[in-house]
């Protein structure tokens, strides 16, 4: 579903994913942890494009989404600069990079298309605060024509029974705790049927007694079978939900595998030190 090759961010100076690869399957529930800083929001974030990676490729449901090889070739040719191939190196380095900021020009253009099809979820529920419940689940299906808006509004009611806030189809946001707003965020994704779920630390910014009802409804969403990217730093939660999971640091998957690989026979000294200090 999702696939990833050498991705590699920077802001200015600050290599914030070093070359990242990694391949999700269809249906399959990834958890990322790792320490902040890290770069797992900006791995994330790359993955539905909010943030341009630096070079690398990133397909998505069967789509090259995002390819920009040409930097790595550049580093080669400053390598090779004394040798008899460099010409035509230069000529190749010349030839790729013009074909593929001609073909990110139509990605761009695309972009939306695929974006639609990831349903991201962060930290600070970032539900429309002027718009009520119902107002903001439709807003984007109906916008993008994806639904008329009777269909939208009786989807919407549909999902707000699911998680039992049909009665605040008609409140503002300012009404609901947090917990109430984070699951609104979550519906609201789902509203607009997406391929994939992306949650950023969806957890992190509740009171204690708000998580429980937030990570019940995104297991709730995982069991439906959609593909899944989790940032948590709920270590049981990652435990428990995951088909594999991701350890990242310092800008590179340090670590991957199953949940029992990764908690009860980590390998790298890393996590080792860093499940030390979270459980
Ligand atoms: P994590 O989610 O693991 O805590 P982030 O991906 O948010 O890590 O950040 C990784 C690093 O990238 C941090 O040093 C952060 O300050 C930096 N960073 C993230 N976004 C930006 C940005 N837009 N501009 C500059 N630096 C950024
Ligand atoms: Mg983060």
């Amino acid at each position: 579903m999702i696939k990833v090759k050498n991705l590699k961010k920077s802001f200015g100076s600050l290599d914030v994913l070093k070359g990242i690869d990694y391949e999700i399957k269809q249906g399959q529930v990834v958890t990322i942890i790792g320490p902040s800083g890290s770069g797992k929001s900006t791995f994330l974030r790359c993955l539905n494009l909010m943030e341009l990676p630096s070079s690398g490729i990133i397909e998505f449901d069967g789509n090259v989404i995002y390819k920009k090889t040409y930097p790595e070739l550049k580093k080669e040719l400053i390598n090779a600069k004394n040798d008899n191939n460099y010409e035509e190196l230069q000529k190749q380095y010349k030839a790729l990079r013009k074909e593929e900021i001609k073909n990110n020009k139509k990605i761009d253009k695309t972009i939306n298309t695929h974006r639609q099809k990831m349903g991201m979820v962060f930290q600070h529920f970032n539900v429309f605060p002027n718009m009520t419940v119902l107002e903001n689940i439709i807003l984007a299906p109906v916008q993008l024509k994806i639904m008329t808006e009777e269909e939208a509004k009786q989807k919407g009611m549909e999902l707000l029974k699911t998680i039992g806030m049909e009665e605040k189809a008609n409140e503002y946001p300012k009404k609901l705790s947090g917990g109430q707003k984070q699951r609104l965020a979550i519906v609201r994704a789902i509203a607009m049927n997406p391929k994939v779920m992306l949650f950023d630390e969806p957890t992190s910014a509740l009171d204690p007694e708000m998580v429980k009802e937030v990570l019940e409804l995104i297991q709730k969403t995982v069991k439906t079978g959609i593909t899944a990217v989790i940032v948590t730093h709920e270590m049981g939660f990652a435990k428990n939900i995951s088909d594999k999971v991701l350890f990242m640091d310092d800008g590179k998957i340090v670590e991957e595998g199953t949940p029992q690989e990764l908690f009860d026979n980590p390998k790298s000294p890393r996590l080792i030190e860093f499940l030390s200090k979270v459980l």
